[in-house]
């Protein structure tokens, strides 16, 4: 049960609201995000919400009898979007287009990056400063100084930035050089960084787990809301299976499902998604024409000489022609919606 409870509600009244949910045996736990105040009720016996609905200080009660609440479609029936400034929207009606490499390499490749960006009118940049590497000798990122760095090339050009953070020491110092968290696959059910991640008035995008289900994803996600944060997007980016064909089993599945489950955007990641080179145009398309929010794709002037992901990261040239069909597809969509 969700209880949105009025704008500056008193002490008086949320003991009240809190009392008459203990009575009738109903775990309460608060929740103040940047957009509202809500006391969450967990319980084993269904009620009739006429019961407390008399109380005064209640703006709404939702009966959700999932486990996760706050990022159920059940209680908030209209798409949340994410804006990030500038004019800068993704979700509820506005597709986006994220695009990057995957690790930070250096100035040269940022501002390439950066200006390619730029002349297809893309405004949102991703790439890895911390990376999580299956082998330690692999190239782990230049760090909080390479963020810094591409931080301001970026805002010079009016560019936002998405990139992983892996722990909760690095959200501090991160904070004021990203415009947007990204919560990794290999840290989705760090419950300590997600807690952390709470308190922060920053937009958060949290991938899919390796071998998460697609319930996990949204529990995951119910740790930051009922940590605070409700600006957070959902991402699938494949997950494992015993397929050995391709890096990772895309689950096209999960995109319809994650939006009629939440009411979070949904982005879709085709690079780690199949994780080769010549097919992340085709899950692109795919995941848009199945509903995606956005699309999150790695991008290189040289992929060969790329620090990591090289075999799944698009060219320049490729790069071009993929937001254009993702743009034309969108359109061919949006008309016939
Ligand atoms: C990434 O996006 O750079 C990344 C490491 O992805 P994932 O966490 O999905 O493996
Ligand atoms: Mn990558």
């Amino acid at each position: 049960m969700i209880i949105q409870l009025e704008k500056g509600i008193n002490n008086e009244l949320r003991n009240s609201v809190e009392n008459e949910l203990k009575t009738l045996k109903y775990k309460t736990t608060s929740v103040k995000t940047q957009y509202g105040d809500y006391l969450i009720g967990t319980g084993k016996k269904a009620f009739d919400i006429r019961k407390i609905g008399h109380i005064d200080g209640i703006k709404d009660i939702h009966v959700v009898s999932d486990d996760y609440k706050l990022v159920s479609r059940k209680w908030k029936v209209n798409r949340t979007q994410i804006d990030l400034g500038d004019d800068v929207k993704i979700g509820d009606g506005v597709f986006s287009i994220m695009a990057g490499p995957c690790s930070i390499e250096g100035e040269k490749n940022i501002r390439e990056t950066v200006d390619f960006l730029k002349e297809n009118n893309v405004s949102i940049m991703r790439g890895g400063v911390f990376k999580p590497r299956s082998s330690p000798y692999s190239f782990r990122g230049l760090g909080i100084d390479g963020l810094k760095l591409w931080y301001e090339i970026a805002k010079e050009k009016g560019i936002k930035i998405v990139t992983e953070v892996m722990q909760v020491s690095q959200i501090d110092e991160m904070h004021d050089f990203v415009d947007m968290f990204q919560v990794g696959a290999r840290n989705t059910q760090n419950y300590n960084l997600l807690d952390a991640l709470g308190q922060v008035d920053k937009p958060v995008m949290i991938k899919r787990g390796i071998s998460g289900t697609i319930d996990e994803l949204l529990y995951s996600a119910e740790y930051v809301f009922s940590g605070g944060n409700e600006r957070l997007l959902l991402c699938e980016r494949g997950i494992r299976t015993y397929e050995r064909a391709s890096r990772n089993t895309f689950d096209i599945n999960a995109i319809p499902i994650l939006r009629e489950k939440s009411h979070l955007p949904v982005i879709a990641d085709p690079s780690h998604g199949i994780g080769i080179r010549d097919y992340v145009d085709s899950i692109a398309m795919a995941s848009t024409v199945a509903g995606a929010d956005g699309i999150i794709f790695e991008i290189h002037s040289k992929p060969e000489e790329a620090y990591s992901d090289g075999q799944q990261t698009l060219d320049l040239g490729e790069s071009e022609r993929l937001i254009k069909r993702l743009n034309q597809l969108r359109e061919l969509l949006n008309n016939k919606e």
